[in-house]
C-alpha cells in the first residue's frame, strides 16, 4: 500500500503510513533502506514543488535514518556534536569554502555545526593535535575542492594534505568529498557535486526560493551520499527506533 500511494506520488499519505509503523513498532516496517529511499524521494519532491516547510521536515526524516545521527537523536541541536568538519586547503580565508559553512550552519532546513579547518582552534593550542581531535570528534568530514585554488604552502595546508593522505588509507565511512566545477579529486571518497551556479546564488537580487532550492538540494545529496557510505559499510539491519516527535 505504501508503494502504490508512492507510485502515484501521494508522499504524505506513503509516509503517514510508514511513520505510523515505525512509531508502532510494527514487525511489518520495511528495511531502513526502504525508508530512507522513502524520505529522500519525497523531500526532492518537497524541494521541487518548493514546499519549504514540507522539506524541512523531509530532510529531518532523513537525517534521522542515517547511521552517524541516528545516536544523536536527542541532542541534534546540541553544541557539543560536531555535524561537518570541512577541511580546505587553499588561501587563508576562502570565500567559497566560508560559503559552504555558512550555508550548512544558516540553512532554512537544517542548521548543521560545522567547523572550517583550524577556524575554532583557540590560541596557545598545538594545531595538529587539534585537527586530529576534532576528526575524531566529527560526525562527517568534508574535503572541500574547488578549480584553481589559491595553493598555500604553509603549514596548515600541508598538514590538511598528510590528513587527506592518512583518512584515504583506512576504510573510513566518513569522509566524502565536495567539490566544485571541474576541480580534480585526489582521493577517492564519494562526491557531492556543488551546482555551478553556488558561486553566485543567495546574492542580492536574487531570490529566496533560488536560495532555499540550493540548499534544499544540496543537503539531500549530503545525506543520500553519507546515507550510500554507511550503509555499504557499516550497515546492520538490525531494527531501528526513532524518537516519536520528528514524526508527527
Ligand atoms: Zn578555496
Amino acid at each position: 500500500m505504501v508503494e502504490s500511494l508512492k507510485a502515484a506520488g501521494d508522499y504524505e499519505n506513503a509516509i503517514g503510513i510508514l511513520n505510523r509503523l515505525i512509531i508502532d513498532k510494527d514487525p511489518n516496517t520495511p528495511p531502513r533502506q526502504f525508508i530512507f529511499q522513502m524520505y529522500s524521494d519525497a523531500a526532492l519532491h518537497s524541494i521541487e514543488k518548493r514546499k519549504i516547510e514540507e522539506t524541512k521536515m523531509r530532510l529531518l526524516q532523513c537525517q534521522k535514518c542515517i547511521p552517524t545521527w541516528e545516536n544523536h537523536s536527542k541532542c541534534i541541536e546540541e553544541d557539543d556534536v560536531l555535524d561537518f568538519y570541512i577541511l580546505h586547503h587553499c588561501e587563508e580565508r576562502c570565500p567559497l569554502a566560508e560559503k559552504l559553512v555558512r550555508l550548512l550552519t544558516q540553512s532554512f532546513f537544517v542548521k548543521f555545526n560545522v567547523t572550517l579547518n583550524a577556524d575554532d582552534c583557540l590560541p596557545g593550542r598545538t594545531i595538529s593535535k587539534y585537527y586530529k581531535e576534532t576528526i575524531k570528534r566529527a560526525n562527517l568530514i568534508l574535503f572541500f575542492y574547488h578549480e584553481s585554488p589559491l595553493t598555500s604552502e604553509d603549514n596548515d595546508g600541508i598538514l590538511i594534505e598528510r590528513i587527506q593522505e592518512e583518512l584515504s588509507m583506512g576504510s573510513e565511512n566518513n569522509v566524502l568529498n565536495v567539490i566544485l566545477g571541474d576541480a580534480e579529486q585526489p582521493w577517492r571518497h564519494p562526491a557531492v557535486v556543488l551546482p555551478n551556479d553556488f558561486a553566485t546564488a543567495g546574492e542580492e537580487g536574487k531570490e529566496d526560493a533560488e536560495m532555499h532550492a540550493l540548499e534544499g538540494h544540496l543537503i539531500l545529496d549530503i545525506l543520500r551520499k553519507t546515507y550510500e557510505l554507511q550503509a555499504s559499510k557499516s550497515f546492520q539491519p538490525e531494527s531501528f527506533s526513532f524518537e516519536q516527535n520528528v514524526f508527527e
